[in-house]
């Protein structure tokens, strides 16, 4: 086991939350790293075009991440590609972060925004067509579907809210449900209802995603009851059958919400002093860019100031030791 050099801070994760905390921890001089499994950008590389980034009005996912890893390295950020197995607070206050490598990384402060992932429906097409039709966030990609048929693959609050989301661009929204009733509260279902543009196709199940060069044309369907065979014309799909925050490296007990989602004070500050959450790994309303780098940017300062504060307790305590 290699032990790191002395840090003040661990960043756990490279996507836009976690570059942005790194860009702010080096313009505060602080001593950290960001730990990245793969290249960084997160969720960003899985988009094809973002234009909901103040600033950008069209910009490619991939171009963004690299902009903002750029950023982040001019302001003095230490990347490093190692992918994390354990976050563990010690009694003195110090984590460890232990990475498959076998290296410890030792620090006062974790700032966790290792993300999520949404749950996939593992079909032929899915990973092809991801980013050119098929898509996880409606938020994200649903203006270049406008006047288009899309399709919702699900039956929780997510895909019938943003069914009703995606009416305000596409022409005609199919829901997919595998059974028939949805799991979505009375209200969302009764908004879904009332919307002429929507059409719920029960028991039905997804087969394949299927098109050609231009992206996503249509979906092969199965009925879950009879095993008859449908083709749906859609050049958009969004899968909305659940996400999974990446919460589980901390190996304490830490709150959360029913869904997993970590729980933080207004500071990003977690239950566990000096473990910070910024973006989807935190409970909270929506999961954009613009909000993840925003916590990040809160958790860093307040992560500063944990450290700061820490510094005076521990040197009171030597002077009064003395
Ligand atoms: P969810 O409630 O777990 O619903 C997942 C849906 O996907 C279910 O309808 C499920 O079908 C379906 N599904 C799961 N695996 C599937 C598969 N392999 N193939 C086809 N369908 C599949 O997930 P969610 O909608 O993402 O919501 C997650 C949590 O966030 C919930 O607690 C929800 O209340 C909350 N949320 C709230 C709001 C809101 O209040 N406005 C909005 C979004 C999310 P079955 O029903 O057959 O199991």
């Amino acid at each position: 086991m290699v032990r790191s050099e002395e840090l003040d801070v661990i960043i756990v994760g490279g996507g836009p939350a976690g570059l942005c905390a790194a860009m702010y921890s080096g313009r505060g001089l602080l001593r950290s790293v960001l730990l990245e499994r793969g290249v960084p950008g997160g969720e960003l590389l899985n988009t094809e075009w973002i234009d909901d980034y103040p600033g950008f009005e069209h910009v490619l996912g991939r171009q963004l991440a690299d902009l903002m890893t750029a950023h982040a390295v001019k302001f003095g950020a230490d990347i490093r590609q190692e992918t994390v197995e354990a976050i563990v607070r010690r009694d003195d206050g110090i984590f460890e972060v232990a990475t498959a490598v076998g290296k410890v990384y030792e620090a006062p402060t974790v700032i966790l925004t290792a993300g999520g992932t949404p749950t996939k429906l593992n079909v032929p097409g899915e990973l092809e067509y991801a980013g050119r039709g098929v898509s996880y966030c409606a938020v994200c990609d649903g203006a270049f579907f406008k006047g288009e048929t899309v399709a919702v693959i699900g039956g929780g609050d997510a895909a019938v809210e943003e069914a009703d989301y995606l009416t305000r661009y596409a022409e005609k929204v199919y829901v997919i449900h595998r059974r028939n009733q949805f799991r979505a509260s009375k209200l969302l279902q009764e908004r879904l209802f009332a919307n002429t543009k929507i059409e719920v196709i029960w028991n039905k199940r997804v087969r394949e995603f299927k098109g050609g060069p231009q992206g996503l044309r249509w979906i092969e369907l199965v009925d879950t009851v009879t095993g008859a065979e449908q083709v749906l014309d859609a050049t958009g799909a969004f899968v909305f059958i659940g996400f999974q925050p990446n919460t589980g490296l901390v190996r304490q007990h830490v709150e959360h919400d029913p869904n997993g989602y970590l729980i933080t004070n207004d500071r990003m500050m977690t239950s566990i002093p000096g473990l910070f959450a910024a973006g989807d790994v935190r409970a909270q309303l929506t999961r954009q860019i613009t909000t993840a780098v925003g916590d990040a940017t809160t958790a860093a300062i307040a992560a500063e100031k944990y450290l700061t504060d820490r510094r005076s307790r521990l040197e009171s305590k030597a002077q009064v030791g003395v």
